[in-house]
């Protein structure tokens, strides 16, 4: 299959390495000019617990140098860059290519279908972790799953195809027929505890010093699963507190992305979690008020870390 990945930061450098090793046609798409440089130098450096290896059998460019239309594009880069990235490869979409999100949050599936219609994009999403270490290297530790569906609720021939491709590349992949409740469940994991950590400016494990760190998670995940259900998604609530606990005992010192962008000076993705929450909350008329005050604190706090980075250069 010819697959380019938008976006090849940490996860989409992950997808690209494992399905071009799995002799996937794969293209990297990306505007990080140190990282695509490293990668066509020494090809990309892949640390998994299968090995620590170079993948040289996969293109890394900027979008508007690629030409060849990919059978599926695959998009990876942070939500709040979905749009400008998508507009950046109009050329590379031809009627018969498929887009799939598994991105973090809400909103993806609406930004691609400004680009395409509903029935040729796939939704879904994944466990797999990675960290982006430097240029040209990705790591990722430990094992994770894929679950996605088209964004239409229909089973096209293709979809058993990505799935099987994305099998084959070692990745876990099912069709899940509720993929609106596993995004759902995901972004109140993440409502939770990547917020209370980027406002806290603590590892995952600190919301455990007192026990009001986990009720305040857990109420959080309350909230952002009584939205879920008012929007007509089946949820298993005791599914999402009982990662949440498990998380905040098991992930010692892990900073969530959210974190990293803020000590970093860029955006995070509050807007596409906390923030569609909030929104979809008001059309709802279901009221939020942690998951909105922790939004309103990140905005607070990402704004200020900006400024200060800017002042710092
Ligand atoms: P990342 O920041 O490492 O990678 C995003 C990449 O997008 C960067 O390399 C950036 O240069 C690129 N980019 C930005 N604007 C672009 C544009 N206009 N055109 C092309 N490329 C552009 O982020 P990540 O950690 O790989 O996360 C990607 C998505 O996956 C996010 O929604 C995240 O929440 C989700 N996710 C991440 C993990 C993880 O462990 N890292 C796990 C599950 C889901």
């Amino acid at each position: 299959m010819k697959i380019a990945i938008l976006g090849a930061g940490a996860m989409g450098s992950l997808f690209g390495g494992l399905l071009a090793e799995a002799d996937q046609h794969v293209t990297l798409l990306d505007i990080n000019d140190a990282h695509l440089h490293a990668i066509a130098e020494r090809g990309l450096r892949l640390e998994t617990d299968w090995g620590d290896r170079h993948v040289s059998n996969l293109q890394a460019l900027r979008p508007g140098d690629a030409a060849d239309v990919p059978d599926l594009l695959i998009v990876f880069t942070k939500s709040m860059h979905t749009r400008a990235a998508l507009a950046s490869v109009r050329h590379l979409i031809d009627p018969a290519t498929h887009i799939l999100t598994l991105q973090n949050g809400l909103g993806n599936v609406e930004a691609v279908a400004s680009m395409v219609q509903r029935e040729r994009i796939f939704v879904g999403v994944t466990t797999w972790p990675a960290d982006l270490v430097g240029p040209g290297h990705v790591r990722s530790h430990g094992t994770g799953e894929i679950r996605l569906m088209s964004a239409d609720g229909e089973r096209p021939a293709i979809l058993a195809r990505v799935v099987d491709v994305l099998s084959a590349a070692g990745l876990n992949c099912q069709a899940d027929a509720n993929v609106w409740g596993a995004v759902w469940e995901k972004v109140a994991f993440n409502a939770a505890l990547n917020p209370l950590c980027t406002v806290l400016n603590r590892p995952v494990d600190a919301l455990g010093a007192v026990e009001d760190g986990p009720a305040l998670a857990l109420a959080i995940v309350d909230e952002v699963l009584a939205v879920a259900r008012a929007s007509g998604i089946t949820v298993d609530a005791g599914k999402v507190n009982d990662n949440v606990r498990h998380a905040i005992v098991a992930h010692r010192g892990h900073k969530p992305s959210m974190l990293q962008d803020v000590l970093a000076g860029r955006p995070t993705e509050i807007e596409s979690i906390n923030g569609a929450v909030v929104a979809t909350a008001r059309r709802h008329g279901v009221p939020v008020p942690h998951t909105e005050t922790l939004m309103q604190l990140v905005r607070l706090v990402q704004v200020q870390a900006q400024a200060a980075h800017q002042q710092e250069r």
